[in-house]
């Protein structure tokens, strides 16, 4: 499932391209899981400002809104100058004058959906319960821990629910914890002001790195359409069930927190 750095990268990888472009033509596929909402006729004309990105969402300004894209489980972008036919599991075209925007979905759990601005219906419903973005400037310390002392779920399952933080999935939930010492089954407001000032550290640095990483292979990620996979980063306890703990060599555990797999050391990870 493509977690925000790759929804990064792949902002990265034609935002520049992309800005100032005037759309010539939308074309649909399959349904996808929500619907675009217009005719894609409304798109047309329009000038592309700018490629945002909130969460996992990329929001193309326009004119007269935003056009929000969700890569679901399975989808990627693909911008170039020119697209081959549309195969069967390419659902999106966005024709513009400076190239066409593909999203190739095999599962379909990825949209595209228009809204006539950020606080209006849809983009309200699916952007306004997000929590912080934990590359931005607004990612505030003091916020982060108001945030987790309201919470007495554990602190894996609240950084995935993404209300106070967005973006920390599974494996960079389990990575953070790690570099902070945090057990991952203890209860949020429990941690400490110093613990989760390491946390906050924690993730800004695991995501930033897998965002460099990513950007680094970016050429590869752009061509490889549809097969570009996770970052390949080096993990220090996420799927390393067994193995031994990479700073106390004590044996990496697995358990289950809300259908969702953890890994965590548990002599590094106590408090
Ligand atoms: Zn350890």
């Amino acid at each position: 499932m493509p977690e925000l750095p790759e929804v990064e990268v792949t902002r990265l990888s034609f935002a520049s391209r992309i800005a100032g472009a005037r759309v010539l033509d939308m074309r649909m596929g399959k349904p996808l899981r929500w619907p675009l909402g217009v005719s894609p006729a409304v798109l047309v004309g329009q000038t592309i400002l700018r490629v945002r990105r909130r969460g996992k969402y990329l929001l193309l300004d326009m004119d007269r809104g935003v056009l929000l894209l969700h890569l679901g489980m399975s989808g990627s972008l693909n911008f170039a100058n020119t697209q081959a036919p549309a195969g069967k599991h390419d659902h999106m075209d966005l024709v513009t004058s400076q190239g066409v925007l593909r999203l190739h979905d095999p599962r379909r759990f990825g949209a595209a959906v228009w809204s006539s601005s950020e606080q209006h219906e849809p983009a309200l419903k699916l952007l306004g319960k997000l929590g912080m973005e934990p590359l931005s400037e607004g990612f505030d310390l003091k916020l982060f821990q108001q945030g987790l002392k309201k919470r007495a779920a554990p602190i894996k399952q609240v950084l995935l629910a993404g209300d106070v933080v967005v973006g920390v999935g599974n494996i960079y939930a389990s990575e953070a914890l790690f570099m902070s010492g945090i057990r991952p089954t203890v209860k949020a407001q429990k941690l400490s002001a110093p613990r989760v000032a390491k946390l906050y550290a924690a993730i800004r640095q695991v995501l930033a790195r897998a965002v460099e990483q990513g950007g680094s292979s970016l050429k590869d990620f752009v061509n490889a359409h549809g097969d570009t996979g996770y970052f390949q980063l080096e993990a220090s306890v996420y799927g390393r069930t067994g193995l031994p703990c990479r700073t106390c060599e004590a044996p990496i555990k697995q358990i289950v927190q809300g259908q969702r797999s953890t890994f965590f050391c548990p002599i590094c990870q106590k408090h």
